[in-house]
């Protein structure tokens, strides 16, 4: 790992792909770029390495990534720091994303039997002669498809579920972050040896591309809302079921009865953890007239006390250098158009960091309000009251999370919200509990992951009905008579005619 190239950007080197540090440039990794038919025979590998898989049955299973996890466990640090060198984000912020993926596969090994395994289902009247019976069966083989910004996060939150529901799985990391994709992989290789059960192809987006064209039996995708158009696209092609965790432009309402100081703490964090590259990460901010100014004076304190930097720092560079372009525009266009900084600016953009800036007084028409920005920035609006933030929260294609802050109404507000998860009084916490569902709306996708909804995700229904009687009633036969059907009649108009 000596060689130095230009911070942050992938390059491709005979046949291999090898990402760089964005702080530094230094080599993080360098892994070999897998074509169409290694794609393919890959995914071939997969299918008979998932039956042996699905052999094992849900204790099995669970055994195997419970020892997984055991081991992200026991070397989180050296984990975390492979996540802080290829990706840029700070140790810390690492070991966070790493403790919360371990509790995914903790809880998706543990529950899986519970939640898929076969069970009983009650009949009814109008088939009481009858008994059904559902499990959910593994698809076979899930393509993975991951973004660089949680590359152990997102990934995990879709591998875990599937494999403990008895798929093998496929992963195709981010070109910015595949030494930890592959980290990972190699990982899951010490507890289950003996097959290819979970394993990575290499490369760039048409290598994502490549895998969705498998023969796949499910492709889980994560990353942006304008690549989620074209995989899905892809498996139009072949039916294959998409699950897509989209972007987002999530919102934060600060209430008049809110705790300010908590809802400063958490808006910086929500806003501005991983330099602000976090899909659920707050980026908009309405705040209700009265606290407005007070909201705004804590949250411009807080943030202005971060400090920027590649090491022990709490905001580390921005890993994507062309993110920066991005960033830079939504700043300058949010004060072309009457916004003004209240930290940062034009001139916190210092690539390949980005600086704490608090926009207010934008425009909602502006591209910093309306578009994913992927910095540390916020735009925080004074709004009349709640009803008008939910309003304008609600007014983007985008829908993944947000956050209310408040008392008497918050919970009433954040049901209000058009978003697949929220939370009360802090940020992102939902992704980290691994007994609640994760996804979006809208642009921001569909589909789930984490949670029960996110096991039965990567399982098929399978419902089986068994006879345990003779019919009384019988109708579904040719043998039926006139008067078998005179009394269906009569029993349906006794049952449900009234
Ligand atoms: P991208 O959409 O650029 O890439 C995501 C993945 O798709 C990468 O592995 C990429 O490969 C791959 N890819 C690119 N082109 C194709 C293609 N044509 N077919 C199949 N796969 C392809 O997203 P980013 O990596 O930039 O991630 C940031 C985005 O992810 C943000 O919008 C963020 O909000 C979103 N995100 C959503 C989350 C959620 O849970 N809803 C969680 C985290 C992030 P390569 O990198 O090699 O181009």
């Amino acid at each position: 790992m000596t060689a130095v190239h230009v911070p942050g950007t992938p390059v491709i080197e005979e046949g291999q792909l090898v990402s760089t540090s964005p702080a530094t440039g230094t080599e993080a990794g360098r892994l070999p770029i897998a074509s169409d038919a290694e794609v393919r025979q890959s995914v071939d590998r997969a299918r008979a390495a998932g039956e042996w898989w699905v052999g094992l049955g849900f204790t099995g299973r669970r055994d195997r990534l419970l020892r997984w996890r055991a081991l992200l466990a026991k070397r989180i640090e050296q984990l975390a720091e492979l996540v802080h060198v290829e990706g840029g984000k700070p140790v810390a912020d690492a070991i966070v994303e790493i403790v919360t993926a371990i509790e995914h596969i903790d809880w998706a090994a543990r529950n899986a039997g519970r939640v898929l395994g076969p069970r009983r289902v009650r009949s009814r009247l109008i088939l009481a002669e009858f008994s059904g019976h559902l499990e959910y069966q593994p698809h076979g083989v899930v393509g993975v498809i991951g973004p660089w910004n949680y590359p152990v996060f997102t990934p995990i939150g879709s591998a875990a579920y599937a494999l403990a529901a008895g798929n093998a799985v496929v992963l195709k990391p981010s070109e910015y972050t595949p030494a930890v994709g592959q980290w990972l992989v190699d990982s899951f290789a010490e507890v289950v040896p003996e097959h290819p059960v979970f394993t990575a192809v290499h490369g760039l987006g048409d290598v994502g591309a490549a895998l969705c064209r498998s023969g796949v039996d499910k492709v889980a995708f994560t990353g942006s809302t304008a690549t989620a158009r074209k995989v899905m696209a892809a498996c139009a092609e072949t039916l294959t079921p998409v699950l897509i965790e989209g972007g987002g432009k999530d919102a934060m309402i600060v209430d008049s009865d809110a705790d300010l100081d908590a809802a400063a703490e958490a808006c910086v964090w929500g806003g501005m953890t991983n330099a602000g590259q976090t899909c659920i990460g707050i980026e908009r901010v309405y705040a209700v007239d009265s606290v407005f100014d007070a909201f705004v004076d804590r949250v411009v304190a807080r943030a202005g006390r971060l400090t920027v930097g590649p090491e022990g720092s709490d905001i580390g560079p921005i890993t994507m250098p062309r993110q920066i372009d991005v960033i830079r525009r939504h700043i300058d266009a949010a004060i072309d158009s009457g916004g003004r900084a209240v930290l940062g600016g034009p001139s916190a953009v210092q690539p390949p960091y980005v600086h704490p800036t608090v926009l207010v007084d934008v425009p909602e028409e502006s591209a910093a309000v309306q578009e994913e920005t992927f910095g540390p920035t916020l735009t925080i609006s004074r709004v009349r009251d709640a009803d008008e933030a939910v309003t304008r929260a609600n007014a983007l294609p985008y829908g993944l999370g947000g956050s209310v802050f408040g008392r008497r109404r918050a919970v009433a507000i954040a049901r209000r919200l058009r978003s697949g998860m929220a939370s009360v009084n802090s940020t992102l916490t939902f992704a980290g509990m691994s007994t609640l569902p994760f996804g979006g709306v809208g642009d921001s996708g569909f589909g789930r992951i984490h949670g029960e909804d996110g096991l039965r995700e990567f399982g098929r229904a399978k419902a089986i009905t068994r006879r345990r009687a003779r019919s009384l009633l019988p109708s579904m036969t040719f043998e039926r008579t006139p008067t078998d059907v005179a009394r269906l009649v009569k029993a349906i108009k006794v049952m449900y005619g009234r």
